[in-house]
């Protein structure tokens, strides 16, 4: 069994370590039970590297970032660093880690695990069952386009501007791994845009489907206006497999999706670089929550999301799918046995802290590898 595969484990600020404690837990488990090996280094972001060493991610752990298979990442931020100047931030580090590692496609699952369909603000009949992924371009777009800025118009008054801008490769390129993803699950992507009003829609619509029918022809495609999306999510949310979509776009209709599955503290995502010539992608993994300073060192966050992280690292970083299975299998008996965190507990369930839910994870591992 490869021992090789690199981690690099950055568990950040506020309940992120926390949470990562039991991941790693489950880390071990792994290599003593699956022969699952991970090479793990550990390592500051956010306020606890300001705090050690002055900067939100030092150069050092920045090239540990750069040579390591995957990097988990907890969370960063909180009151603590809410003065510093912009450039001092904790949340510098992480985009710090976005851009030089080029992460340009952000994946956000949407999945509703049975024992929590009543979670959703939406019909469980809607939402039973759902499993769709929202890829969202991350590094261009109307977030970083030129020009932007606002000017002074000659009158006094003020101007705004941004700018959306594609190129056909970074449509192309994101575009690449929906269609990739699709593949492994239900062969369906459905591309979001507004081709009726903008201009880059239009080359968003045609540089898919140029990419679909020549290397794809076995996937399904179809085209959707943004704004039809947002209404389809919340209509009919079980049509979707893969959408993939601009960065605008995307943060907003991930947003959507996530709430169909009612609950922050379930929520992973990846953020996926290029893959080099011996086809590895640099990668990032991490929940969608934030550092809940609210909560954060009372050991009772919700472990879940980061660890349903470390699932698809496993399953997008080292094609090991049987083992993500694994994972997401467990968490499913243990929510079906009732165990809760605080923030998704429910009448005649049972409270768990962080590090209970943990234990019932391990459990629950144990008995399906018995
Ligand atoms: P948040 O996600 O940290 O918290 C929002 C609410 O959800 C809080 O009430 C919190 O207690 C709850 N919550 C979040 N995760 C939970 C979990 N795993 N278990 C139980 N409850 C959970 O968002 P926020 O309050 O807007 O931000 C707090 C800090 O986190 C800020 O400093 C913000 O900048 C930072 N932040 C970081 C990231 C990141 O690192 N990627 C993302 C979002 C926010």
């Amino acid at each position: 069994m490869p021992a090789n595969r690199k981690l690099l484990v950055l568990a950040g600020d506020g309940i992120g370590p926390e949470a990562m404690r039991q991941v790693l837990r489950v880390v071990d488990w792994f290599d003593k039970r699956r022969a699952v090996r991970f090479e793990v280094t550990e390592d500051l972001v956010g306020g606890a590297a300001i705090d050690k060493h002055g900067t939100p991610l030092t150069d050092e752990t920045m090239g540990r970032a750069l040579s390591a298979d995957a990097v988990l990442l907890g969370a960063v931020g909180g009151p603590k660093w809410d003065d510093l100047p912009f450039a001092k931030k904790p949340e510098r580090g992480l985009l710090r880690l976005r851009k030089e590692l080029d992460l340009f496609a952000n994946l956000r699952p949407a999945v509703v695990f049975d024992p929590l369909v009543d979670a959703s603000s939406l019909k469980p009949e809607l939402v039973r069952g759902l499993d769709l992924m929202i890829v969202r371009e991350l590094t261009g777009g109307v977030y970083f386009g030129s020009p932007r800025g606002i000017e002074t118009l000659p009158g006094g008054g003020r101007r705004g501007i941004n700018t959306q801008v594609y190129t056909d490769e970074e449509i192309r390129r994101v575009a690449r791994v929906g269609f990739e993803l699709a593949r492994r699950r239900r062969n369906k992507v459905t591309s979001v845009e507004k081709a009726n009003v903008m201009e880059s829609g239009v080359l968003w619509r045609e540089e898919v489907q140029a990419l679909r029918d020549r290397d794809y022809a076995d996937v399904e495609l179809e085209h959707m206006y943004a704004d039809n999306c947002a209404m389809q999510l919340v209509r009919k949310p079980k049509q979707f497999d893969v959408i993939v979509t601009d960065n605008l776009f995307g943060d907003l209709l991930s947003d959507c999706a996530a709430m169909l599955t009612g609950s922050l503290g379930m929520l992973p995502s990846a953020s996926l670089g290029a893959a080099d010539a011996g086809g590895r992608r640099r990668a990032l993994y991490e929940p969608v929550h934030g550092t809940a300073p609210d909560i954060a060192g009372k050991d009772i966050a919700n472990p879940l999301a980061t660890l349903l992280s470390f699932a698809m690292l496993l399953r997008y970083s080292f094609d090991l799918a049987d083992d993500a299975d694994f994972i997401e299998g467990a968490v499913e008996d243990v929510l079906a046995g009732g165990f809760r965190t605080a923030d998704i507990m429910g009448p005649g369930l049972r409270q768990v802290s962080t590090t209970a839910m943990g234990d019932e994870i391990l459990k629950a591992l144990d008995r399906r590898a018995a």
